[in-house]
């Protein structure tokens, strides 16, 4: 191959683009089987080729500082800018870019791609972007270890070969045995790695709607799932039918309960970083005769007496209740004062109070029996704590809460039960 002179690049660049338009708006319709499917290989081994050219633009780019002239944080940021791209299409190229493209030396001399195998078959147009991606990160992994270069080299044409016999997909779990072959005790080179992976973006998806990905580590990725799972488990509903929801809708509900606790645990009261609220209840016989046991909100049980030495101390709020579980009395420290409400209610609904629903009061929000906007009174007799999805729903399933004895009661609509027969949630006639 001839190396073009630096004149005559605009030139082939123009000559390489008129090529390509006079393919698109030719006539296929003449082309026997076998030449349109040859077309359609050439096609993408055009695709392919153009691709690795960003890996001789970038670099160039980069070479002469031009990112930095326009004080851009990243050649990223610049690239996107200049082609209108989002950061997650112009981040992967300037990545390929940096692995696979020329590396001028401080000398002023070219020196290799740091992945000469995978570069000269990307500039051929064997290997796709998608496979380039599975390969770059796989010895971007063993590269974080002790392993010999010579055997990096070998990995690296290993996988160059496998990748002109499968998509990216086999690839990936060919590369994902290799990794294993090579670091059996490759746990923590994989920790380090997932560390500068790791990644999560939530942007436009142009239809008005939020696109959110992610690359989570191991450790935020059983997180999420054991907390999402949880929460996106069919609730009870409210028209008496089956959660109607679809996995993937139940799921994103679950997502917008988390964010919307993590918003209210600010208003939680809070000790030296830790989740002090200590709540105890007991009844109105216990508290007189300061006998039998409290229960704290973790489920432990303890004395009375004990339950009121502690509640001297911080941010411990202490309850009485009826024996129908009204309440009666209660009192917090002075740091606490201002959560007084939220506490006691959760002492009274122990979670969401609609009948049958198991969630915890952390995941809970207020909700006012009598509208605010309607003169309904922001205390206890009118407050009643629901999970997300029931607050959302509990208007317009027809349900009406009552308040007797100081408990909520939940009176189904007429279609469900003609007899509107009050129900309540067990959690709480469990007491
Ligand atoms: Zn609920």
């Amino acid at each position: 191959m001839t190396t073009a002179l630096a004149g005559e690049v605009p030139a082939l660049a123009e000559a390489a683009l008129a090529a390509v338009s006079e393919l698109i708006s030719a006539d296929l319709s003449a082309l026997e089987e076998t030449q349109l499917l040859e077309l359609i290989r050439t096609v993408e081994k055009l695709r392919r080729k153009v691709e690795a050219l960003d890996n001789v633009t970038i670099p160039e780019l980069e070479a002469r500082g031009i990112p930095a002239r326009y004080v851009l944080r990243s050649t990223s940021q610049f690239v996107a800018g200049l082609l209108n791209l989002a950061p997650a299409e112009s981040g992967p190229r300037v990545r390929h870019a940096h692995e696979l493209g020329v590396r001028v030396q401080l000398t002023g001399e070219i020196g290799e791609p740091l992945l000469p195998a995978l570069a000269a078959a990307r500039a051929d147009g064997v290997v796709s972007a998608r496979q380039a991606e599975v390969i770059i990160g796989c010895l971007g992994k063993l590269r974080g270890t002790s392993l010999p270069v010579e055997e990096l080299a070998k990995a690296e044409t290993f996988l160059v070969e496998q990748a002109e016999l499968f998509d990216a997909g086999s690839l990936a779990g060919i590369a994902k045995q290799l990794l294993d072959t090579l670091l059996p005790d490759g746990t923590l080179a994989d920790e380090r790695w997932q560390q500068r992976r790791r990644f999560l973006s939530c942007v436009p998806n142009g239809e008005g709607m939020h696109r959110l990905t992610a690359d989570l580590d191991t450790e935020t990725a059983a997180l999420a799932l054991a907390v999402l799972h949880s929460l996106a488990a069919p609730k009870p509903s409210s028209d008496g039918e089956h959660d109607q929801r679809t996995a993937g809708q139940r799921m994103h509900d679950a997502f917008g309960s988390v964010l919307k606790i993590a918003q209210r645990s600010a208003e939680l009261p809070r000790s030296a970083g830790l989740p002090a609220t200590v709540l105890i209840t007991m009844t109105v016989e216990q508290f007189e005769t300061r006998t039998g046991l409290a229960a704290t909100s973790y489920g432990q049980k303890m004395s009375v007496d004990q339950a009121l030495r502690i509640a001297d101390q911080a941010c411990i709020a202490w309850v009485v209740h009826n024996s129908k579980g009204g309440i009666l009395n209660y009192g917090t420290t002075q740091r606490c004062a201002t959560e007084k409400q939220t506490l006691v209610l959760v002492a009274r609904d122990k979670g969401c109070a609609f009948p049958g629903c198991t969630d915890p009061p952390e995941w809970t929000e207020k909700h006012h029996v009598v509208p605010w906007s309607e003169g309904g009174q922001t205390d206890l007799s009118n407050l009643v704590l629901l999970c997300d999805h029931h607050h959302d729903r509990i208007d317009t399933g027809g349900w009406q809460i009552a308040m007797r004895d100081g408990v909520p009661w939940f009176l189904p609509p007429a279609w469900l039960d003609p007899t509107r027969t009050p129900r309540r949630n067990d959690r709480i006639s469990m007491r």
